[in-house]
């Protein structure tokens, strides 16, 4: 019996679900930014699948690392036993947030580490005897997962239409898209523009109903790299301080080094109340992800009886062994330096498409979460019709030159084909090289 159990070829059909774009070719092996398919062909990973294996593929030093946590153990049950790598971990990500956020709760992905922020916030505001507030306002276009919970705090028609009603449909305001405004306004007052779309939003359904506030501080798959003006960051701050209101940071894409800094809230100072971490986390090693929350937070949910939620496979010692891994790798090789500079280089050269390209209409992003937008007319940024498939096209044709990139048709709460092109942090100049040269002919 066992002889039919395990009988397997590269022809059986596959029992796989697939998505969009059918069958792809089996992957053979992978280090750094490139990955060899089962025919040997090498590909250069231009979004490190999908804003992920930020650190590159097959790293030793981390497969090191789980492979002498793997001679100790890799399993022991949360509630039976505490670990060593899990308290390491914890206290590395505590030493990386924001002053006040020390206090670390793990996931095995990103979804997972959202739900916990809004389970979290539901108990704090109980704890606190606020009962109404359960409304978790949200923006679109954004993508905060697609476990129910976090689905309802996601704004991407297509991926809720199916499931409507949501457990609970969630207010949402626009996600800032100020690249699109055709008004005189100023980059700050657009910034507040935006900012007090929340203001407004908390006042309509009433502040005693409104829990929390969550976004992607620089949009990712939802809005393909998009970075919200400068002053947008503080008041929004300022706005959910004058309410009451608490702020989740999805920082499950652009965490752990992606932007160039440890978490893109450094980037404009800032301090939400609950950070949720995952892809870069694990970077491709491990599934991992985490949330880390303001300890008075923590504290008073568990002087109320404690935290309702968990992961079985959670904080689990391999898990934790290599998220460890990963970020003694990005400060010992000095990666988020090396994004900075390369992410910038990356940029321009991208910049430098538009001359022959008149079709893309902006390029935009921080360190090495970046993107470029192919629009219909580069002066009103009209989309192109949804039917010319851009967004798809265009990753076949890359595909095709061995680039791979990550395509949403999607933009600002309207139709449009964006493009990530985030290649891992160890990228260097020849690699940006390779990837222009790909791009180039696959836009042609
Ligand atoms: N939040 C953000 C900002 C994400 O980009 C993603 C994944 N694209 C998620 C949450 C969900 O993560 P996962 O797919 O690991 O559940």
């Amino acid at each position: 019996a066992s002889q039919s159990i395990f009988n397997w070829s590269p022809e059986t059909p596959s029992h796989l679900f697939y998505q969009t774009g059918g069958r792809r070719p089996f992957i053979a092996r992978a280090e750094g930014v490139y990955i060899w398919d089962h025919q040997g062909r090498r590909f250069l990973d231009g979004s490190s699948g999908a804003m992920v294996s930020n650190i590159g593929h097959g790293n030793t030093r981390v497969l090191d690392a789980m492979r002498a946590q793997m001679n100790t153990t890799t399993f022991g049950y949360r509630l039976h036993f505490e670990n060593e790598p899990a308290e390491r971990l914890a206290s590395a990500l505590s030493s990386l947030s924001p002053k006040g956020l020390d206090r670390v709760f793990f996931a095995s992905g990103g979804s997972e580490a959202v739900e916990s922020c809004i389970k979290l916030a539901r108990q704090y505001a109980i704890a606190k005897g606020e009962t109404k507030r359960t409304q978790v306002i949200s923006r679109f276009p954004s993508y905060h997962g697609s476990t129910f919970g976090a689905l309802a705090v996601t704004g991407y028609g297509p991926l809720n239409d199916p499931f409507a009603p949501m457990i609970r449909e969630m207010p949402k305001i626009p996600a800032p898209t100020a690249y699109l405004d055709r008004d005189n306004l100023s980059d700050e007052a657009r910034g507040h523009r935006y900012a007090d779309m929340l203001r407004d939003k908390i006042e309509e359904i009433g502040a005693e109903n409104a829990l929390a506030f969550i976004m992607e501080p620089i949009g990712g798959a939802s809005t393909g790299a998009l970075v919200a003006p400068d002053s947008y960051y503080q008041r929004v701050r300022d706005i959910c301080d004058d309410y009451g209101v608490l702020l989740i940071y999805d920082e499950v894409m652009t965490g752990v080094g992606r932007t160039g800094t440890f978490l893109a809230a450094e980037h404009w100072n800032q301090s939400p109340d609950i950070i949720a971490l995952s892809k870069g986390l694990g970077a491709g090693y491990i599934p991992l992800g985490a949330m880390i929350a303001r300890r008075d937070i923590v504290e008073a949910v568990v002087a109320s009886g404690g935290f309702m939620h968990g992961y079985t496979y959670a904080g689990n010692p391999l898990a934790c062994a290599a998220g460890l891994a990963v970020i003694r790798e990005i400060f010992d090789a000095d990666l988020m330096t090396n994004t900075a500079r390369i992410g910038a280089l990356l940029k321009s050269r991208l910049e430098g498409l538009m001359a022959e390209f008149p079709f893309i209409g902006d390029v935009r992003g921080k360190g090495l979460l970046l993107a470029f937008e192919i629009v219909g007319n580069r002066e009103t940024m009209a989309p192109l019709p949804k039917e010319q498939n851009a967004f798809a096209k265009l990753v076949e044709y890359a595909y095709e030159e061995q680039l791979i990139v990550y395509s949403r048709r999607t933009r600002g709460g309207y139709e449009g084909d964006h493009f990530l092109v985030c290649p891992p942090m160890v990228t260097d100049e020849t690699h940006v090289d390779e990837i222009i040269d790909k791009l180039t002919k696959s836009l042609r």
